[in-house]
């Protein structure tokens, strides 16, 4: 009977998500969200939105994660309101056709690549920057003349309920609608033919296993889009790695205020860039560890489970999944600054483990937490062999003054950004593609590569009758081959 009961309710969602699919394909077909006005208009409703909904953005960002308020306005707020200023600035100079030089094959001809909107989109995101991650890959289905379906992250659900309201109130509800729901509603999306499938997330919890199945995700987005033929985006994660070296005098407060605002100041380390491990030299190690522990304490105080500017841990099976990667024996005598925690109020401090075991399970998975393990090596060119024997990551970091290392770290590290000096910041630069690479995920986005993201390039030659060479036409005559 219960099983019953699911298939009826599963096919009340494909029915439900087919519908859908079938209105917003009717608006593209109508031609209307290929207009430059209509995408400027939805463009800039979405800029009112993040400007006009300020307070209920950063409560329901408080309420889904605890994100201290001014995190949300930086990293949320105002990163999408720049990328819908982008957007509408560079939207003529992106759908103006580029001209191509042509060959001599083809003269007399001219050429250019024209930018067509694919058709319906679907947007699926997760919960970590559950404003920021809906919207902004939104912007570029718009700015391409898409319509789009967004699917927000039930693991946020204010932010996903604050979405389909506002969205319902903003936007033009015949092209633009979000769909709230958890796996079986993402299932029943994933079950429908669409032109493109937008995917921020990655690794799977599972509450029976206590592990994060690396990739599961994106591969049931993958699968479900190979099965209609659909180009996929896959915004996934990894374990980013941090390399400090000690051999050229970095500035090492400087060194250790930007790794903590790019893991504890992003979302408590619940971020996809956040750096997941360091790696530095045995003899340095001890040296880093009390800059950070300096600077940690003079940002959070002596008692960071109390301190506002740190988010909570998401929900209690991530509290779960952290736990059991401290609790593993192979880590165990480890910790040398935090490993407090508050289960009640879901809340871990900033933990920093020394020279862990590259096999421990803190190792082996991305962390996406406010744990920090560092693992030493003896000299830090060994540092590359270490990430690179990994799966590609999503970002990779160097602290460095050294010109050779700086190159070495270009040249033979494969991520999908790098960042020399500092670490998240390069997804702040809209000139730069955001994505990862390998395991870490597919495509990018960002400014002109989220337009890019949700256009097909089409290639156009135009000829005239003129120059008919009659080379191409049979009889193919020996001396034809000859020329
Ligand atoms: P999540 O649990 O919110 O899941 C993401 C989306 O997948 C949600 O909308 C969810 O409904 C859907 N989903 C979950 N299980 C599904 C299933 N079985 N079938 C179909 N859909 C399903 O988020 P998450 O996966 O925990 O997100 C964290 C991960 O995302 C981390 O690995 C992080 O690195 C990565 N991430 C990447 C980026 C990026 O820009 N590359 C940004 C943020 C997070």
């Amino acid at each position: 009977m219960a099983a019953q009961s699911d298939s009826h309710q599963s096919n009340t969602f494909a029915e439900a998500a087919s519908t859908l699919v079938n209105e917003l394909r009717a608006t593209f077909v109508s031609g209307e969200t290929r207009n430059y006005k209509w995408r400027v208009s939805q463009l800039k409703q979405l800029y009112k939105i993040a400007e006009n909904h300020e307070p209920e953005i950063i409560d329901a960002l408080l309420a889904d994660v605890g994100k201290p308020p001014l995190e949300t306005v930086a990293y949320e707020i105002a990163m999408l309101k720049n990328s819908c200023k982008t957007a509408i600035k560079e939207l003529k100079h992106w759908m103006t056709p580029e001209k191509v030089r042509t060959s001599l094959t083809t003269f007399p001809a001219s050429a250019e690549i024209v930018s067509e909107p694919l058709g319906v989109v679907l947007v699926i995101s997760a919960w970590n920057y559950p404003f920021l991650l809906s919207l902004d890959p939104v912007i570029g289905a718009i700015a391409a003349g898409n319509a789009v379906v967004l699917k927000p992250s039930e693991i946020a659900p204010a932010t996903s309920a604050l979405l389909a309201k506002l969205v319902g109130e903003y936007m033009d509800n015949s092209s633009i609608r979000v769909v709230e729901g958890a796996v079986d509603e993402t299932s029943a999306l994933l079950q429908q033919k669409w032109d493109k499938i937008f995917y921020t997330g990655s690794p799977c919890f599972s509450p029976l296993v206590f592990f994060y199945c690396n990739g599961r995700v994106g591969r049931i987005v993958m699968a479900a889009a190979a099965k209609h033929l659909t180009p996929v985006v896959l915004e996934l994660g990894g374990k980013s790695p941090v390399v400090v070296d000690s051999n050229s005098n970095i500035n090492l407060q400087v060194t250790t205020r930007r790794i903590i605002a790019g893991k504890w100041g992003c979302n408590n380390g619940q971020a996809c860039i956040s750096p997941d491990y360091i790696i530095t030299t045995k003899d340095y190690a001890p040296k880093l560890v009390d800059a950070l522990k300096t600077e940690l304490e003079s940002f959070y105080g002596k008692n960071p489970l109390e301190s506002k500017d740190l988010s909570r841990i998401v929900n209690s099976n991530h509290f779960a999944r952290l736990t059991k990667l401290l609790d593993d024996d192979k880590v165990s005598g480890k910790i040398v600054h935090g490993g407090e925690k508050d289960e009640t109020k879901l809340r871990i401090s900033p933990t920093i483990l020394l020279d862990v075991p590259r096999d421990s399970l803190i190792m082996s998975e991305e962390i996406f937490g406010p744990l920090l393990p560092i693992i030493t090596v003896d000299r830090i060119e060994e540092s590359f062999e270490v990430i690179n024997s990994g799966p590609k990551p999503l970002a990779a970091y160097i602290f460095t003054n050294n010109k050779n290392l700086k190159e070495q770290f270009v040249k033979t590290i494969s991520a999908g950004g790098l960042v020399i000096n500092d670490t998240t910041i390069h997804l702040a630069v809209h000139t730069l593609p955001f994505g990862g690479v390998g395991d870490s995920g597919v495509g990018a986005y960002h400014g002109k590569f989220s337009f890019d993201a949700f256009s097909h390039k089409k290639a156009v030659l135009y000829r005239s009758f003129f120059g008919d060479a009659s080379i191409r036409y049979p009889p193919y005559t020996k001396t034809k081959f000859r020329l």
